[in-house]
């Protein structure tokens, strides 16, 4: 008989790439009430050394490999209330995950793919093309990670909890359905969080958003428009090509009927490109259609992006436009950009550009 390959077996031992229910299997010789503690360590109270699990015995302690990663940069951004982690897994595949605490709430931007193959023109992650889908496991401890972070080291000034989960990190979350599935429903429950302070971003998958409408949670949903008109669209975001925005529009008011949530619109806000008068009239149409409050960001700049930061001047006048046909209206501040933090900046830093073609 042969043994397994090595690298297997330490995956297997990570135990956050454990189904939580199968956790005894980490602990062959103990009792199973064992892994029923070792479960709350990770799920409820997690902490960032397993050191830290006072009530296991430390022999066990010692056997157990919490994180499916190393992190391999810890940046300090804001003055201390953004923090950006970079992970790196076993096999070299890096994702990055990003804090930031105000004085109320604390927002985890978290990654469901190591890199994009959907190629946006603008994003930095998708510029440097697709290395893996991250699996249930590797999404759900970097919730888990800045869980016990703010558990056990804080950010200043704000709450020792996460009250927001977002996936606008590396990666489309709805093209990697079924790990971003059960990631969901281990913070549902295992960590005990609301559907309602998670947020699933996508670039316009159509099938995934009619899948997680018949979940039954109600996870909010941002739908990242950018261009209210196909042609436009089509150009900025490539995956518009395959599900063009009659059909993104269908999916995301039957989201909005079946889960009872409402639906967001992020828009990045390009110089000349989407700030224009025309723009925002077609989308204070889909706004108001599918009843969905509009994000505008304006947009980071990235290595290969041509495109620019709108001037002041016409990013009010496209807020005004939006308010003044009745459209709910927010201009999210950019948090992260001295780190490369903020959104659209994630590429975990090295590699070469890739190109990217989606058939
Ligand atoms: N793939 C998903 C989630 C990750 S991207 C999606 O596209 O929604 C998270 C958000 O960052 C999206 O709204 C995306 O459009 C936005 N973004 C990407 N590049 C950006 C940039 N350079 N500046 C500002 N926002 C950007
Ligand atoms: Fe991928 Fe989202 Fe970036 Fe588009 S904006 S390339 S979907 S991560």
């Amino acid at each position: 008989m042969t043994s397994p390959p090595a690298l297997a077996y330490a995956f297997s031992r990570v135990a956050y790439s454990i189904h939580p229910d199968d956790l005894g299997s980490l602990l062959p010789s103990e009792p199973p009430y064992r892994a029923s503690q070792l479960r709350r360590w990770l799920y409820v109270t997690p902490v960032l050394d397993p050191e830290d699990m006072t009530n296991l015995p430390a022999a066990v302690r010692r056997e157990i490999r919490l994180w499916p990663f190393t992190v391999v940069a810890d940046q300090v951004g804001d003055g201390g209330t953004t923090r950006k982690w970079l992970f790196e897994a076993d096999d070299g595949a890096q994702y990055e995950a990003v804090l930031m605490g105000y004085p109320r709430r604390t927002t985890l931007c978290i990654s469901s793919q190591a890199g994009c193959a959907l190629g946006c023109t603008f994003c930095a992650t998708g510029q440097f093309g697709f290395e893996r889908h991250l699996d249930a496991g590797e999404i759900v401890a970097q919730v888990a990670h800045a869980q016990a972070f703010l558990r056990q080291i804080g950010l200043p000034g704000s709450p020792d909890r996460l009250t927001n989960i977002v996936f606008m990190g590396m990666g489309e979350p709805l093209a990697n359905y079924n790990r971003v599935r059960e990631a969901i429903r281990r913070m549902i429950d295992e960590m005990e969080m609301s559907p309602r302070s998670i947020t699933v971003s996508t670039v316009g998958m159509v099938p995934g958003i009619r899948r997680l409408s018949d979940e039954g949670w109600p996870v909010n949903l941002a739908i990242s428009l950018h261009a209210a008109d196909d042609e436009l669209r089509s150009r900025l975001v490539p995956i518009n090509r395959r599900y063009p925005i009659s059909l993104l529009e269908e999916a995301a008011k039957e989201y909005a009927a079946k889960t009872g949530r409402r639906v967001s619109i992020e828009w990045t806000v390009m110089d000349g490109v989407n700030d224009t008068a025309e723009q925002a009239r077609l989308l204070a149409d889909i706004a108001r259609r599918i009843r969905a409050h509009v994000n505008l960001i304006a947009l980071n700049p990235t290595p290969l992006s041509t495109e620019k930061a709108p001037t002041k001047r016409a990013m009010d006048r496209f807020v005004r436009i939006l308010r003044d046909l009745d459209v709910n209206v927010t201009v999210r501040d950019t948090r992260g950009r001295d780190i490369d933090a903020a959104c659209g900046q994630l590429r975990a830093g090295r590699g070469r550009p890739q190109p990217v073609s989606i058939g």
